[in-house]
């Protein structure tokens, strides 16, 4: 579904991605792990063409989108939900996911409110209150709600576990466990190995912009000198 291919992208003349590849398979969850600094957020912002890749590909269900505008790649079903949350402080939950849909895929959308609000009790609760009112976790569970009103094929959630309560990583486990019931494609970028291994079925390591490891959690259980390498554990 999605091809990474040789991707080089820089900031300015930091060179930051050097010819990283990767591919995810339709119905799949893959991890990106790797330290502070390893390019994960880089990655996730290259393939949504936030970030211009300078050489290499971006193919998502057979097209190539490299060099597209942002919101055209959003547009094809590409769904990106950034480390710092943004939700509409000013506007109510109900009104943020509004947002969500102006910025909706061609085709039957598979998230209604409802359905999101089904799966967030905790938004639906107080779908009238001002977003500035909301913790960290809900503001985050808030913007995948956001994201999902675009009917995207592809998620991709930078740091999901980052930051929020313990009790609101477990349900973020849950959640995206359900999204891989309901065969979205999703990319995590995760510095917590444990949350990874929970959600994920396959981890891709980047060290320094180049691509590490490749493989199932079982397989990088066997290879703890990789996991040492590359991993704060
Ligand atoms: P983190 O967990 O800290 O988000 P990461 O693996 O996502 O780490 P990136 O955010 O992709 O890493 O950063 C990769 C490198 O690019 C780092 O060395 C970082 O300092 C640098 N970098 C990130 N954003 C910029 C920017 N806007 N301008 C210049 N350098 C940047």
């Amino acid at each position: 579904m999605l091809e990474v291919e040789g991707i080089h992208s820089f900031y300015g003349k930091a060179h930051i991605l050097n010819g990283l590849s990767f591919s995810v398979g339709r119905g799949e969850v893959v991890a990106l792990l790797g330290r502070n600094g390893a390019g994960k957020t880089t990655t996730m912002k290259s393939v949504m063409q936030l970030v211009r890749p300078r050489q290499g590909r971006v193919r998502f269900g057979g097209e190539d989108i490299t060099g597209w505008p942002a919101h055209r790649v959003a547009r094809r079903g590409l769904g990106y939900v950034p480390e710092e949350r943004r939700i509409f402080t000013d506007l109510t939950i109900l009104e943020n996911l509004e947002v969500g849909r102006q910025a909706r895929r061609e085709g039957t959308p598979f998230w209604t409110v409802e359905a999101l609000f089904e799966l967030f009790p905790n938004l639906s609760e107080r779908r009238h209150n001002r977003g500035k009112a909301m913790s960290g976790g809900e503001q985050q569970m808030l913007t995948i709600a956001r994201t999902l009103m675009g009917n995207p094929g592809l998620l991709l959630l930078d740091e999901p576990s980052e930051g929020i309560a313990p009790v609101i990583v477990e349900q973020m486990a849950r959640t995206i466990l359900r999204f891989k019931d309901e065969g979205l494609t999703v990319i995590i970028s995760e510095q917590n190995l444990h949350f990874a291994r929970a959600v994920a079925d396959r981890a891709v390591i980047i060290e320094g912009g180049e691509k590490k490891f490749d493989g199932s959690f079982a397989e990088l259980e066997n290879h703890p000198e990789i996991r040492d390498a590359y991993l704060s554990v």
